[in-house]
């Protein structure tokens, strides 16, 4: 394949003021600035005239060490000679200089590179040109220091700070902070001082002669594509080394030219919230590097408060124009714009536009605000927002305006931040927490047993396990800020501490975690909190008009369940039963159930669990009333909740009147080397199946007790997890039909319907066989993508962030799902499953169920529904609506 400039031939395209040799479409060519440069030509605006050096010479330049294409020359002098015409001045004429300003411009936008030289062409014949000129000796002095200070910076590579410091040694001297109060004369020494220093700093004198300049400048600009802050940053983002810069040569205008001048930068809806209007800043009598430089503070455009057009003050009648000329563009873009302009005595002239960066509140309300108005359609307004950032909206996030630098950082298991001080246990969590304190929960790893701290935490962050492991996926249910598999830390639970490195964090001391980062800080940070507003409502309500996949969530708790609702949940997609029973008092009962010796003694346990799981039950039906919601049988891999330690086997012991003796036989007999793949979930039923007839019989009795009060009984989904074989299926088919009809005979008609988890290989290559024993399929593809993979979902973050940075892989697999391996399972297993009952309905609970990329896979596959953790639901509502949108035409 060949190159961009292998077959190019033009180098060079001109634009003034009403035609170009380029549109907005060209920004590969001609990259994001010229690319806007010469569509704002073509509208006609006011744009000072100039050429693009197209990004293919970066191409071949950096092909070929640094040489230009054979015609590059001559296209750049025929483009000069026309910019000469045009300007009606010559480069380089001493009565009549054409100034310009040379800019680099990548199809994206990229800090890093060279970026600006302003007023090349002066020299000190030129300078006085202008001076007669313009009959302003003292801006024509001002704009020749300007150069020699930029272009010295820029493209000889002196220190900015040398200037700088020159400058204000020699103000100090003149008695004056003010630029405007420096005479031409003394522009004149500092002018001399500038070009020692250069000379004395590289050797070389600063050029005289303005072809030279010019050159200088386009090999600085291209050079700097292949400077090492460019490389890094387009590595971090991605972006292919490949692509080059353009480099934009642009006649000069003048924002220096006195009291009638200005220089200023300007959003056309406010960046931070999206609000409609103009939103800006100026400063009078300067260049473009002043307001990069903070020197000095510019003013706003118009009064933040009242909107009055504050530049008026300075320049009559400019608002006007100006707010005219942002209107125009956005109507022209259909997006907000971020624009530069420049005001040379009274008259506008406009040298940049682009689509305005913000925040991911203000990206709602304009794309909300611009549909209603009529710029854009529903489905672009969809398209426009990435939904990963929806997240920013929904947990206060650290506020990376005044942060320091993170301690480590782990993986970003559950997004928000959160600020307390560290415990170690989660008894002391709960302690801690009731008395009002913000804790930290910092683990190795967390286990069922510690979901007292975790809920009483407001964050929780682990040394080990991934992002599906049981801290990550108990906390994103909770809407806890997670931080997991933070291997960088050593914790020693027992003595009260942690070290990273030669730090040593003790009970008490206070940390922040980001979980939308995996960033991990000292102390307290500064935090924005979320705001939902009217249109974040307004933008999801059109996200679930034109999705076709259903959004569920995964909620144990009638919290989780209430949460659902609020962010519009249509259904529970999965309720793990087993999290219900990590309460203190409720783990002794289960693990009384799990160590019993014989069936009577199991009996007398599940006899006291019944009544509590019918509680919980009951409260998630009310909650949910008129909604499906897929309860799930139990499947704790055993060891999850067997006593661990001495303090925990005499607790039992006395709880439950068996003898520390027996409990310890009892744990070495269920003992599992690989308890994830061993005696769990309906293998468990299927050993002790009135386990699972006690949770079918607590809840049809819940259902019936809300069918009694409520207007719309339950839609209970009945769900059989770690099924393998259709014998399973069909044998717990058979229990839950039993045990319905017993329970609900001569009662209420309670709507039930039973189904399976697929999160196991055989399951998808069978499900022919087991289709038409159930009435639905949820996927399970945490347990799918590590028996598929072979890879444990809870041992792996360490070796997976090898993967990912040494690029044998580009995402977890557990995060995102493998869409060739552990997708293809899935549509065979849909294929399969339809073809004997064609309106089976599928959908998916693993945690990729909050993922776009797997959601728009997901949608592909065909599946009816989705469930995620609660706060995932509005990031997964758009995912499903820009899935439908994307492949609608496929
Ligand atoms: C799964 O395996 O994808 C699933 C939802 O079940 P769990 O995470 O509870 O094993
Ligand atoms: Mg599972």
């Amino acid at each position: 394949m060949s190159s961009g400039w292998q077959k190019s031939s033009k180098w060079v395209f001109s634009f003034s003021q009403g035609k170009a040799e380029g549109n907005a479409q060209e920004k590969d060519s001609l990259g994001g600035k010229g690319a806007n440069l010469a569509e704002m030509c073509n509208l006609g605006l006011p744009v000072p005239p100039g050429f693009t050096i197209s990004t293919h010479v970066c191409e071949y330049y950096n092909a070929n060490q640094g040489h230009y294409p054979e015609y590059l020359k001559p296209q750049v002098k025929d483009a000069m000679s026309a910019l000469e015409k045009s300007m009606a001045s010559k480069f380089g004429d001493k009565d009549n200089p054409l100034l310009v300003s040379v800019r680099s411009g990548a199809a994206v936008s990229m800090p890093g590179m060279m970026d600006t030289v302003l007023n090349l062409g002066l020299n000190d014949k030129t300078v006085l040109g202008l001076a007669k000129r313009s009959g302003d000796e003292r801006f024509a002095y001002d704009s020749y220091r300007r150069f020699i200070q930029m272009y010295g910076d820029v493209v000889m590579g002196v220190p900015h700070n040398l200037f700088e410091e020159a400058l204000k040694e020699k103000k100090k001297k003149i008695g004056t902070k003010e630029d405007s109060h420096i005479s031409a004369r003394e522009w004149q020494e500092i002018i001399k001082e500038y070009r020692d220093l250069i000379k004395t700093a590289t050797g070389k004198d600063f050029p005289q002669d303005p072809l030279n300049q010019l050159w200088g400048g386009i090999d600085a600009v291209f050079g700097s594509w292949m400077g090492r802050r460019a490389i890094t940053y387009r590595h971090l983002h991605g972006i292919s080394d490949e692509l080059g810069t353009a480099v934009n040569v642009q006649s000069m205008v003048f924002g220096n030219r006195g009291e009638t001048s200005a220089t200023g930068v300007l959003f056309t809806r406010s960046p931070v919230d999206g609000a409609r209007k103009l939103y800006g800043e100026y400063l009078i009598n300067a260049q473009g590097e002043d307001v990069v430089s903070g020197n000095r503070t510019p003013e706003n455009i118009a009064d933040v408060k009242n909107g009055q057009p504050v530049i008026n003050q300075h320049i009559p009648e400019i608002y006007g124009q100006i707010l005219e000329t942002a209107n125009q563009l956005e109507s022209h873009y259909r997006d907000m714009q971020d624009v530069e302009f420049t005001v040379e005595s009274g008259k506008l002239w406009l040298l940049q536009t682009r689509a305005g960066n913000r925040t991911i509140a203000a990206a709602i309300q304009v794309a909300v605000d611009m549909c209603e108005e009529g710029l854009i359609t529903k489905e672009e307004a969809l398209l426009r927002i990435d939904p990963n950032s929806l997240d920013q909206l929904l947990h206060p996030t650290i506020d990376y305006k005044n942060t320091q630098v993170a301690l480590t950082t782990g993986l970003p298991a559950s997004p928000g931040a959160a600020t307390g001080v560290i415990v170690f246990s989660p008894d002391e969590a709960e302690t801690r927490a009731d008395n009002g304190e913000d804790v930290i929960l910092v683990r190795e790893a967390t286990s069922p047993e510690d979901i007292h701290g975790m809920h009483s935490a407001r964050g929780i962050l682990t040394a080990s396990g991934g992002m599906t492991s049981h801290a990550a996926v108990v906390a994103r249910g909770m809407g806890r800020p997670c931080v997991c598999g933070a291997s960088e830390l050593v914790v020693k639970e027992s003595k009260n501490f942690f070290r990273i490195g030669d730090t040593t964090f003790r009970v008490g001391d206070i940390i922040t975690i980001d979980g939308t980062t995996g960033n991990v800080f000292a102390g307290a940070i500064g935090m924005v909190q979320p705001k939902l507003t009217k249109a974040f409502e307004k933008y999801l309500n059109w996200a679930d008009q034109l999705s076709t996949l259903v959004v569920r969530a995964n909620a144990d708790t009638p919290e989780d369940c209430k949460t659902a609702l609020k962010f519009k949940a249509r259904g529970i997609g999965l309720c793990r039963t087993e999290h219900m029973f990590f309460a203190p008092e409720r783990l002794s009962l289960m693990r009384q159930m799990i160590l019993a010796e014989t069936a009577t003694a199991r009996l007398e346990a599940i006899k006291k669990i019944q009544p509590i799981q019918h509680q919980d039950f009951k409260e998630i039906f009310e909650i949910m009333a008129g909604h499906p919601i897929t309860i799930r049988l139990l499947d704790p891999p055993l060891h999850e909740f067997l006593p661990r330690n001495k303090q925990e086997i005499e607790k039992v012991s006395k709880e439950s009147g068996l003898s520390v003796a027996v409990i310890k036989h009892r744990i070495a007999q269920l003992h599992e080397e690989n308890p994830m793949l061993g005696h769990r979930g309906c293998r468990l039923g299927i050993s002790y199946p009135e386990i699972y007839e006690m949770q079918v019989r607590a809840m049809l009795e819940a259902a019936l007790e809300v069918a009694a009060k409520k207007a719309s009984a339950p839609m209970l989904e009945i769900m059989v997890p770690f099924v393998a074989n259709v014998s399973e299926i069909a044998f717990w088919r058979e229990r839950i039909e039993a045990v319905a009809k017993e329970t609900l005979k001569g009662k209420a008609k309670i709507n039930y319907q039973i189904g399976t988890m697929i999160e196991l290989p055989r399951a998808c290559i069978t499900a022919y066989e087991i289709a038409p024993e159930v009435d639905f399929f949820s996927f399970g593809t945490n347990d799918l993508t590590q028996t598929t993979i072979g890879l444990s979902r809870d041992d792996t973050s360490e070796m997976l962030s090898d993967y990912l940075t040494s690029g044998l892989i580009s995402k977890d697999p557990f995060q995102s799902i493998d869409q060739r391996g552990v997708g293809a399972l899935v549509n065979m297993a849909v294929e399969l499953g339809r073809e004997v009952v064609p309106d089976l309905k599928c959908g998916v609970c693993g945690e990729h169920g909050g993922d776009p990329d797997s959601i728009d896979f997901f949608h592909r596959a065909g599946l009816n529904y989705i469930s995620c953790s609660p706060y995932r639901i509005p990031v997964a509502r758009l995912a499903a609506a820009q899935a439908a949108i994307r492949n609608r035409n496929l």
